[in-house]
């Protein structure tokens, strides 16, 4: 048989290896969490003990179509379909939409105590207050902690473990229109350490 596309030789189905496409319904797009602290996975509401190659393995699952075997890789957000051809398996690489998010699960930010150097107060349009918390909170996270989170009526607190870290992360994300106020901390060593709270509204 040839490949009703290209004239070739037919190895799945109607088609060559390069015209045939894999016939798969990819789930929509998934929000996975990551615990930076204890390694866990948190998707579909649940922290579980999960890790890498349990979620892969789950996502795998929720491809549906016509193959051998699917794979997901988390961090590339890339599936490989499997499929049986005439002269053995053929792998497909398609796009998979995934969005990983590096956060701190509840019980390692109580873990890590109450230990905070910053506090981030947005307030204002709901969904502007939405976008820069995710952003601010991608960005910290790459240099500190963060302690807690509090969503309240008309806006959003977040608690820093590292001042430095919190304005670093504020400056990246654009904003200069803010008010800042300092409270001493503690003064150990003679060395006084300051708490800054950074209020924004949008
Ligand atoms: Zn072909
Ligand atoms: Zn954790």
């Amino acid at each position: 048989m040839e490949c009703i596309k290209c004239g070739k030789e037919s190895e799945v189905g109607l088609f060559c290896v390069s015209c045939y496409v894999p016939k798969v319904k990819m789930p929509k797009k998934v929000f996975v969490e990551h615990c930076r602290g204890c390694n866990k996975y948190r998707f579909g509401g649940k922290w579980n003990i999960a890790g890498r190659r349990e979620v892969e393995r789950y996502l795998a699952s929720r491809i549906k179509g016509e193959f051998k075997v699917a794979l997901v890789d988390l961090y590339k957000k890339e599936a490989t379909i499997v499929v049986d051809a005439k002269n053995g398996d053929v792998e497909y690489t398609m796009p998979f939409a995934v969005a990983v998010e590096e956060t701190l699960c509840k019980e390692c930010s109580k873990r890590r105590g109450s230990y905070y150097e910053g506090i981030l107060q947005l307030r204002g349009n709901e969904n502007k207050v939405e976008k820069i918390a995710r952003e601010f909170k991608k960005l910290v996270l790459k240099k500190t902690f963060i302690t807690n989170e509090e969503e309240m009526h008309g806006g959003y607190n977040i608690y820093v473990g590292s001042s430095r870290a919190m304005l670093e992360a504020i400056a990246k994300l654009g904003i200069k229109d803010y008010k800042l106020s300092r409270t001493l901390h503690t003064a150990k060593q003679g060395k006084r350490v300051y708490r800054i709270t950074v209020s924004v509204r949008f």
